[in-house]
């Protein structure tokens, strides 16, 4: 292309414009076509999707299996995943791996472009929780992104009829591989081959996601709750006149019924078989909290029986705790509260504390935590005057609020506002707890259950139950979640929101939208094959000790999460901290050194003082410590926010 002509040029450009030739056809581009396209085309699929009677769409995804099998033959580091999970767990029709679909749709990050909107998409990766490693990390690199939908193009009749073909395509697969009867097998080269059954354990997304996928009306309708059939919304007039039915405000986890297996196919083959005018439908819809879906992913006869007998597809439902908890849920609902309750100048108050006080971040959050400050900027908060950000950032937002709170409003004296917004703390504290695998699951739905009951008494003690929205109440159904995955750890959405960064990455350089589900997916393949880097080995440039022969360092290490150098961490439950300084390997074993503090005091459960002492040096692997939340130094004295104290 560097030595065409100014009128070769100006000709190509007006190919394009008048839209009469396809990419393929510019002469000289089929080289870097092939390439490019190359392992996509390879397990490419177009996959038909019934939309409605008189609607057939068409999809073109990487046929799951086949994906699967390419990934585990092409990369090393893949392969020894599957291999080293089937030594520990071997597949087969009687004890088959469970399969974990996560979605959740995504806006292309370049905000300046004009046709951003259209490329607004939903992203379906699928895993196995047999691949979770000994630390309960279901790595980003053991997912695999095998469709992707454009909106506007494909979803104006609702996402769950794709949800369907997609599951559907993934786990009974077609005439030479599936999940069920055959099994798929995966081999890498000169070892022998695995032959992979999985069933269906887990559909996550966030609310919005699953009331799309499941065609569920989601917090508007009367029954707000996907899996509890009891529960109704606030203010309904309905609870107190049907026996066994409660509010959403209801705090006693106990009263609540999980929609039996039953009742879902009855709901859903009622709406099915409904002929009346579009009004009775509509009454009929929001009294049964779903959608009419003839062809949605619920009425999916062969998936219902293929998740049963005991579950439904209900049951496979998963909520995802962050999204619950901390972005638009019960950390800004209270948060929002409790500023509206001081009033004054509070919102440029914390803004300057964000902005003035130096607090740092460990390495692997840092990049969305920098500028805290400008989640309170004018053009970012939500219409209503409250804050709105991200999971991330409501993460570190959350501990360092914690701190402003305690340090400047709450003071010695208890307030109901006070033990509502220290209740809040609580819940996130046991969940962020559990997720760290610092608290068993067992117990860990047990606490939930518990704090988050205190906690519904302490709001509605403070703000009356103005502000209980229905996503308050899927904690619970969180809680019992992880009573389903007692055997794992805590599935949630951060690695889907990392996954489609890389997606986001790629999307923001396309431009072409003729085939843009295949570009996406082919550039998304080659970069999940070309990762080569061992997710527990050391990262970046690697230097060899000089001290130690056969001591290798780097700046940073791969583990849960990633650590860095000049990161603090605590170890022995909390009761040591330091800031490590190298981070090693020797042989196989990975190491990290860490400069030890000296504790100076506690200021609350989650915030202490420790002061930094010279060489006073200690060693320990990546998965003996936790990351601080945030911390900041004042010369030696080092200022440490956890979120384990609970
Ligand atoms: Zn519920």
């Amino acid at each position: 292309m560097l030595g065409i002509s100014n009128r070769g040029l100006a000709k190509l450009v007006s190919m394009f414009k008048h839209g009469d030739i396809e990419l393929d056809e510019v002469p000289g581009t089929r080289v870097h076509e092939e390439i490019v396209h190359k392992h996509f085309d390879s397990v490419a699929t177009h996959l038909e999707i019934r939309c409605s009677s008189t609607r057939l769409d068409t999809l073109e995804l990487a046929q799951p299996h086949k994906l699967m099998q390419l990934l585990v033959a092409e990369n090393a580091a893949i392969a020894d995943d599957y291999y080293s999970a089937a030594r520990a767990c071997s597949p087969s029709m009687q004890a088959p791996w469970n399969l974990v679909v996560a979605y959740d749709e995504f806006t292309p990050s370049d905000s300046l472009k004009p046709n951003k909107m259209h490329k607004k998409s939903m992203c379906v990766y699928f895993s196995f929780m047999e691949l979770m490693d000994n630390d309960g990390w279901l790595a980003d690199a053991k997912w695999i992104p095998f469709a992707i939908a454009r909106t506007a193009t494909h979803l104006s009749c609702g996402f769950s009829p794709y949800l369907r073909a997609l599951v559907h395509c993934l786990v009974f697969g077609d005439a030479e591989s599936d999940f069920v009867r055959l099994g798929a097998p995966v081999q890498s080269d000169g070892r022998d081959p695995i032959l992979i059954f999985a069933r269906l354990h887990a559909i996550i997304s966030d609310a919005d996601g699953l009331r799309a996928g499941y065609a569920w009306k989601g917090f508007r309708a009367l029954r707000c709750c996907l899996k509890h059939s009891n529960a109704v919304a606030n203010n309904s007039d309905l609870a107190h006149r049907r026996p066994g039915f409660v509010e959403i405000t209801n705090a006693d986890p106990s009263l609540f019924i999980r929609t039996s297996i039953e009742e879902i196919d009855e709901i859903v083959d009622t709406l099915i078989a409904f002929r009346g005018s579009p009004t009775a439908l509509g009454k009929l819809e929001t009294g049964l909290g779903f959608a009419k879906s003839e062809y949605g992913l619920l009425a999916d006869r062969s998936l219902r029986r293929h998740v049963g007998p005991s579950r439904s597809l209900i049951d496979v439902a998963h909520f995802d705790w962050m999204h619950c908890a901390l972005q638009d849920c019960i950390f800004v609902t209270e948060a929002n509260a409790l500023f509206r309750q001081i009033g004054g100048t509070v919102i440029a108050d914390i803004k300057a504390f964000l902005r003035d006080t130096p607090w740092q971040f460990p390495s692997s959050t840092n990049r969305n935590c920098r500028a805290l400050h400008r989640i309170f900027d004018e053009w970012r908060s939500s219409t209503d005057g409250g804050i709105k950000c991200g999971c991330s950032e409501a993460l570190c937002l959350f501990m360092v609020l914690n701190c402003w709170v305690e340090e400047h409003v709450l003071g010695p004296a208890s307030t109901p506002f006070k033990e509502s917004f220290r209740a809040m703390a609580k819940v996130i504290s046991i969940l962020l707890a559990t997720k760290r695998r610092k608290m068993s699951m067992t117990d860990g739905a047990a606490r939930l259950a518990s704090a988050h009951r205190s906690y519904y008494r302490a709001h509605i003690a403070a703000y009356g139950d103005e502000h209980v929205k229905p996503k308050m109440h899927y904690i619970f159904d969180i809680a019992e979640q992880f009573k389903e995955f007692v055997r794992w750890c805590v599935l949630d959405m951060f690695v889907v929101e990392r996954l489609h960064q890389t997606v986001r990455d790629i999307a923001r350089l396309v431009d072409y939208t003729g085939r843009w589900e295949r570009s996406i997916l082919s550039a998304v393949i080659n970069k999940k094959l070309e990762t080569t880097e061992s997710r527990h080995g050391l990262h970046g440039r690697i230097h060899q000790s000089e001290l130690f022969p056969g001591v290798q360092c780097a700046r940073s290490i791969g583990s849960q999460p990633n650590l860095g150098v000049d990161d603090v961490v605590f170890w022995d439950d909390l009761l040591c901290c330091g800031i490590i300084q190298a981070c090693c390997k020797e042989g196989d074993e990975l190491f990290i050194i860490i400069a030890a503090f000296q504790q100076v005091s506690i200021s609350s459960s989650f915030c202490s003082r420790w002061l930094r002492t010279p060489d006073a040096y200690v060693v320990r692997r990546p998965s003996s410590v936790v990351p601080a939340c945030a911390w900041r130094c004042e010369g030696d004295l080092f200022i440490v926010l956890s979120y384990l104290g609970c």
